[in-house]
């Protein structure tokens, strides 16, 4: 039975009354419809592609203690990234990668010639931190 004068934070998820998950339910709910009633040419769906390009952020993130886990996001740089380039230029198409600021100063090259190539480069926050749990005044 739970403790009726716990508050929301005392409680696990499966002890919260109903009033307090659609309370975090409705905080996150999808507005308006944007789908075109068709897509260009009449293609049946679009599709967009989108990668992060996180590397060691991972790990920064979490710390920055384990070295596997930082050889494991520099692996991104010299075998993730390239890889999908090579695919995406043998199908002739664009993507966007997610970098966090970090990411982007460890290897500046990685993004100048995803920029070279045509893709696009979209900011993933500083160094991978999660933004949903970040303090208002960070
Ligand atoms: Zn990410």
């Amino acid at each position: 039975m739970p403790d009726t004068h716990a508050t929301p934070q005392q409680l696990e998820p499966w002890q919260w009354s109903e009033a307090q998950w659609r309370k975090l339910v409705g905080q996150v709910r999808a507005g308006k419809r944007y789908r075109p009633n068709g897509w260009k040419d009449g293609a049946r769906c679009a599709v967009a592609l989108s990668f992060d390009s996180d590397h060691e952020t991972n790990e920064l993130r979490d710390g920055g203690k384990s070295i596997g886990r930082m050889a494991w996001g520099q692996s991104g740089n010299r075998i993730g990234v390239p890889r999908i380039r090579k695919v995406l230029e043998k199908h002739g198409v664009k993507a966007t990668f997610y970098v966090p600021a970090v990411s982007a100063l460890l290897y500046p090259d990685e993004q100048r010639a995803l920029v070279a190539e045509g893709h696009e480069i979209g900011i993933h926050g500083w160094i991978h931190e999660l933004n949903s749990v970040l303090p208002r005044e960070a």
